[in-house]
């Protein structure tokens, strides 16, 4: 069959065996793959990135001396079956399946690991219990996004965002534009979106942000005092003082009225931010920028040593969350919500190719004026028009 193989930092098409199910698994032939950020950072930098996951206890990640097919994002056609299989999906049925497979004791990253060859190829291996089938018909270049959206929506939920709540989101690459379709999807009533690129940010509009916000001309948290945030600390003690005094015309002792409104959940206004970018230096900016009390979710992976200043956080309690991938259930929610019609993440692909244009998309995908999303179709010949 033919791949994209990378090696070196270099991408080329080349005949590879057909790869053969072991046992609980399933052979597809590839119907759609996305390329992925994390797929053009691993073709520079995966000797980094497998040291990172080294540290974190995981020994399988791909080194740049090694043969990689990548590809994570993908849906599918049933060919074959492995032995020990239930078979519940014959050859034809269109799936999806989170990129993981079983090795022996170990665990694979289809697509990040010489051991697990991913969907840049016309054929792949995925674990039989790790597939599900594609709902409602659902065409394979929207199944293939299922992916990069569980991915949003684990980001979203771990965000806690309620559907009154205003989110702010930093960064409108594809990471930023999924968190956005999926806070749509979830009925966020306020989403703000920021980025300095002028397509990004037309994309943001398109994937359904309500503000929408060039940082070089204001900052995305200028509109604290409309959206009812305390923005300086003054205001924070403030509000101490005034609640204080206020419970304390009570016929009440002002103690149990404070612990009633404990109890109930009454707290100031804050906004959920989520970090899209994952460069230096902006989760500093954001410290800086965001109201008191605000929740950052960091979504952006930045993979270099970066600096905070904690006292500024401290001083104004802010909340700060890493997330990572996904869980099936995220990933079935994503891929229904997707063919229900509720998550609208069509805007997001801006090109497909073949397995022959992947080189020129991975640089394509370099300007952030170009492309948020390009799928691969290896069944195709297309390139990226010049
Ligand atoms: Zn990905």
């Amino acid at each position: 069959m033919k791949a994209v193989v990378c090696k070196e930092a270099r991408l080329s098409v080349a005949e590879r065996p057909d790869p053969v199910p072991g046992k609980g698994q399933v052979l597809l032939k590839v119907l759609r793959c996305g390329i992925c950020g994390s797929d053009l950072h691993a073709r520079q930098h995966c000797d980094h990135w497998s040291s990172l996951m080294e540290r974190t206890g995981f020994h399988g990640f791909m080194r740049s001396d090694q043969e990689i097919v990548f590809g994570h994002e993908f849906c599918g056609e049933v060919i074959d079956h492995g032995p020990a299989t239930k078979r519940k999906f014959k050859p034809g049925r269109h799936v999806c399946a989170l990129p993981v497979l079983r090795n022996g004791n170990g665990i694979e990253l289809i697509g990040l690991s010489p051991r697990a060859a991913g969907a840049y190829a016309e054929r792949i291996v995925v674990e039989e219990s790790m597939m599900m089938p594609v709902p409602n018909g659902l065409p394979p270049d929207f199944a293939a996004l299922a992916e990069p959206m569980a991915v949003a929506w684990h980001a979203v939920r771990r965000g806690e965002v309620k559907k009154r709540d205003v989110a702010i989101v930093v960064g409108c690459g594809p990471v930023g534009l999924g968190v956005i379709c999926v806070l749509k999807a979830m009925g966020v009533a306020t989403v703000v979106a920021s980025d300095f690129s002028t397509t990004r940010r037309d994309l943001a509009k398109r994937c359904g942000a309500d503000v929408v916000i060039d940082p070089a001309a204001v900052s995305p948290f200028a509109s604290w005092k409309d959206y009812g945030f305390i923005g300086e600390l003054t205001g924070g003690l403030s509000l101490l003082l005034d609640t204080r005094e206020k419970l304390g015309q009570l016929p009440v002792p002002w103690w149990h009225a404070w612990r009633l409104a404990d109890t109930l959940g009454l707290a100031p206004k804050r906004p959920i931010v989520f970090e899209c970018v994952g460069a230096p230096g902006v989760l500093q900016h954001i410290i800086e920028g965001a109201p008191l009390l605000s929740r950052i979710v960091v979504v952006g992976v930045c993979m270099k040593t970066d600096q905070i200043e904690p006292a500024v956080a401290i001083n104004k309690e802010i909340d700060l969350r890493f997330v990572l991938a996904y869980t099936p259930l995220e990933y079935r929610d994503a891929l229904h919500a997707i063919a229900d019609g509720k998550l609208h993440c069509a805007p997001l692909v801006t090109g497909t190719v073949g397995l022959a244009g992947v080189d020129a998309a991975f640089t394509a995908l370099g300007n952030p004026e170009q492309h948020a999303k390009i799928l691969i179709d290896p069944a195709s010949r297309a390139v990226l028009p010049h």
